[in-house]
């Protein structure tokens, strides 16, 4: 399912492009008369800006403003998404990549067939003074797409949904539509058998920031294993039901956007409740936002109320640093009050379970106090914590692309689809803190809040935008 105005408009760019370069220079041929080297975005999720073809084994690739706005800000660039057609097999092909938004290094993937994806090596990407990224390599094959991370489509998600869509656990519902009529799943796991009444309802939204990728392989490791049908999970499923929007901007993600809706706009901060009566949107909610807020008011309608709700993202950020958590407020001892410092402490808990399925040194430590100016704006966070303060659990959990954790390796898809499982087993635990197993695990807890923070300047409250605008 293509968005084919959306493609038209980079197909127009990029054949522009091609022209200038055409006129200017000629026509090159490799020396077997083979066709021209070319570069295609013409596929859905596929990205770039502006192309300059130096020879047909060099190239000078921009990235794209989302929706070819040069509007919005500088640093809301990061997706890129190509084939190369025509390589030659016998040199080394020389990538440039600039206007990158984040000047962080990082190792792209690359696949012969779009569908098995593999990472460039270290001594194969180098980053230069300006920041650009520059890609050397002799590819094995002349037909090769490379793209910034592991690419996860609304086609691969429709993919994935198939494979489980049999399965007595699990409920595949459309919570809505986008913009642009493409359906929003909402997928539901749990016991069907067993009383709702007794059960303790999870909610969680990814990829409202369409090209943050890896909450989808999270995502897909925390359904899997809770339909692995063990005792273990049997159990899990008797007590939970997970609410599951799997991919919120659908229509950003088909048109390859980085951070917006194909209507520019940036559905994380536009949860704009009517402050007068926050449990209602105001009309200037865009529809994505609204078909949520639908369709949690019509889940705590009828059944149990939500208990946590997870917002999941990921972090452009320096290789090294791992997962963390945008956890709110902080103790009574630093000013908050009674309900403040409850929602701080829940999320504290939520972070520990995490640390103790996923590893503490898998994850960024928490800060000594989160800050309380979400409260002030309208994250999805803003309007759980205006309607139901310290009663729903809601975090916004930051994957990052990099190593994540994983140094000297680079993190895969499987890595994030571990992730998610630790996730089930840490939503388990975190009501269950008196169990022997809880308590085990946190006698020995690596106090791993004392560590110093890596990430210190950009992580909340020294950053009173938390990253999100
Ligand atoms: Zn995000």
């Amino acid at each position: 399912m293509l968005n084919i105005q959306r493609f038209h408009i980079k197909i127009a760019l990029v054949c522009s492009l091609f022209l200038i370069f055409i006129i200017s220079i000629g026509c090159i041929e490799n020396s077997e008369g083979n066709t021209t080297a070319s570069i295609s975005i013409n596929f859905e999720s596929g990205s770039i800006g502006q192309v300059h073809q130096i020879s047909d084994t060099e190239f000078k690739l921009a990235l794209a403003d989302d929706n070819d706005n040069p509007e919005l800000p500088s640093h809301w660039r990061n997706w890129w998404y190509v084939s190369i057609k025509n390589l030659s097999v016998d040199q080394v092909t020389i990538i440039h990549l600039s206007n990158r938004g984040w000047p962080y290094y990082y190792l792209p993937v690359y696949s012969y067939d779009n569908k098995n994806w593999n990472r460039f090596s270290e001594n194969e990407v180098f980053k230069n003074p300006e920041n650009e990224l520059i890609i050397e390599k002799q590819f094995e094959f002349p037909t090769v797409w490379i793209a910034r991370f592991y690419p996860y489509t609304y086609s691969d998600l429709q993919s994935y949904l198939q494979t489980i869509s049999d399965n007595p656990f699990i409920d595949i519902g459309i919570a809505g539509t986008t913009q642009e009529d493409y359906p929003i799943h909402l997928i539901t796991v749990t016991d069907f058998d067993s009383p709702d009444s007794e059960k303790k309802r999870i909610w969680m939204h990814a990829r409202s920031h369409p090209a943050e990728i890896c909450p989808s392989f999270l995502i897909e490791g925390l359904i899997n294993y809770l339909l692995t049908d063990t005792q273990k999970t049997q159990n899990i499923l008797k007590k939970f039901i997970f609410n599951i929007v799997p991919m919120h901007n659908v229509d950003g993600v088909i048109a390859g956007n980085y951070r917006t809706t194909t209507q520019n706009e940036n559905l994380e901060v536009m949860w704009f409740f009517d402050i007068e009566d926050p449990v209602f949107l105001t009309d200037e909610a865009p529809k994505e936002v609204r078909v949520l807020h639908q369709a949690i008011l019509e889940l705590i309608q009828t059944g149990p109320p939500i208990d946590i709700a997870l917002n999941l993202h990921a972090s452009n950020s320096e290789p090294g640093i791992k997962p963390f958590f945008y956890a709110h407020f902080g103790t009574q001892a630093l000013g908050y009050n009674e309900q403040e410092a409850s929602l701080w402490k829940k999320q504290l808990q939520f972070i520990d379970r995490i640390a103790m399925h996923y590893g503490a040194d898998m994850l960024e430590p928490a800060p000594d106090e989160g800050g309380d100016s979400f409260a002030t704006k309208f994250y999805p966070e803003s309007w759980w914590w205006h309607n139901f303060q310290d009663q729903v659990m809601a975090i916004t959990i930051e994957t990052t692309y990099g190593q994540a954790g994983y140094s000297p390796s680079w993190v895969e898809p499987d890595d994030y689809r571990e992730m998610g499982k630790a996730v089930a087993l840490a939503i388990r635990d975190y009501y269950d803190e008196d169990s022997p197993r809880v308590r085990s695990a946190t006698k020995h807890k690596i106090e791993h809040r004392k560590t110093k923070l890596k990430y210190p300047e950009l992580y909340p409250p020294h950053d009173p935008n938390e990253l999100k605008e």
